[in-house]
């Protein structure tokens, strides 16, 4: 399987000659996004652009798109930055080498694909996609599942073991904290800070949600382990409830499950969706429909079973991966979810 990422590069400290020949070429790519004129744009950059974004593209600024064929790529030991890479230029032959500071150290077995060019403000910044290969195990010991939830931000729990892992309590103290901040500086009317904040609360539920899903990661790696969470997004328009549409709207689901499926796919894990309608609702124990009751906790009118709401969640959806397992408690992966005996009863 083919996993991709973006490596945000800073172009760093270039020369003014470099300089008086990259802006022109993206100060002409702009004119051409607005006009269709070309006053001297490389041909491949103006050919990438006509053939997969001139379409959707509005005549406003767009990123400069730099085809992988006329870019290149090269370390050196250089004090500046050891990061080069090299971009076409319209009469300039071989183009220029840009130094390039990258968020992140880049590894040599990752293949360069497409790259853009931004400017913001006085700066340039290179955008380089970069893909690699890598296969899944299809054979593990155990489930870890997970359910998303607005409570935890994670409840794990493992076939293995059975017992809760919540993770990423905190997200709901930060979320609690920049609201009651934001509402003191609207009070005030300090809007430029206000701006400001909104960035730091995003940075700081986005560090919480690296560690959980680095941890989670760990411990399916650490169990052999085939994950399996609740797919949100595969829930019927119908079916929308209140809590799927608080989860949705206040949360950053998508992007817990796509950091969790990227570090697994890095670590040869698979990833499985299982549907998440009625989880919530639904009793782990006995099967039949209990409810959410106050400050999360789950209670069947039935059985009598009463848990976290997070937990019961959790269980569901090992539940729904159980028939992943083979009698000797191994597990074999396909990447179609097998029916199982609940959600063939859910289908009705
Ligand atoms: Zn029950």
């Amino acid at each position: 399987m083919l996993i991709s990422k973006t490596l945000r590069c800073k172009v760093f400290n270039p020369t003014k000659r470099k300089l008086q020949s990259l802006t022109p070429e993206y100060l002409n790519f702009q004119i051409y996004v607005r006009s269709g004129r070309d006053f001297g744009i490389y041909s491949l950059t103006k050919a990438t652009f006509d053939f997969k974004y001139k379409r959707k593209a509005r005549k406003k600024k767009q990123p400069m798109p730099l085809h992988n064929q006329s870019t290149k790529f090269r370390i050196t030991n250089n004090k500046l930055t050891p990061y080069w890479f090299r971009i076409p230029v319209k009469g300039k032959r071989g183009g220029i080498w840009l130094p390039i500071k990258p968020h992140e150290n880049i590894d040599f077995t990752w293949e360069i694909r497409e790259a853009k060019l931004f400017k913001r403000e006085k700066d340039f910044w290179i955008y380089i996609t970069i893909r690699k290969e890598v296969s899944l195990k299809t054979s593990y010991s155990s489930v870890l599942a997970l359910d998303i939830g607005e409570k935890v931000i994670a409840a794990a729990v493992l076939s293995s073991v059975r017992k809760p892992i919540f993770l990423g309590r905190e997200v709901r103290g930060i979320r609690r904290h920049h609201a009651w901040l934001r509402k003191r500086l609207q009070e005030r009317g300090l809007f430029k800070k206000l701006k400001e904040m909104r960035g730091k609360e995003k940075r700081r539920v986005e560090l919480v949600l690296h560690e959980v899903s680095k941890y989670i990661v760990e411990l399916a790696e650490e169990n052999n382990s085939v994950i399996v969470l609740g797919d949100l997004k595969g829930i019927r328009k119908g079916s929308k409830g209140k809590r799927f549409n608080r989860i949705i709207n206040s949360f950053p689901f998508n992007k817990l499950s796509f950091f969790i499926e990227y570090k697994a796919h890095l670590k040869g894990i698979a990833v499985v969706k299982v549907k998440e309608d009625y989880t919530s609702k639904t009793c782990s124990r006995c099967g039949e429909k209990g409810k959410r009751i106050k400050q999360g906790l789950f209670k069947c009118p039935h059985c009598g079973y009463q848990a976290n709401a997070d937990f019961n969640g959790a269980m569901n959806i090992l539940k729904r991966s159980l028939s992943y397992m083979l009698s000797d408690g191994a597990v074999a992966f396909s990447p179609e979810p097998p029916m199982t005996e609940m959600t063939r009863a859910e289908a009705h």
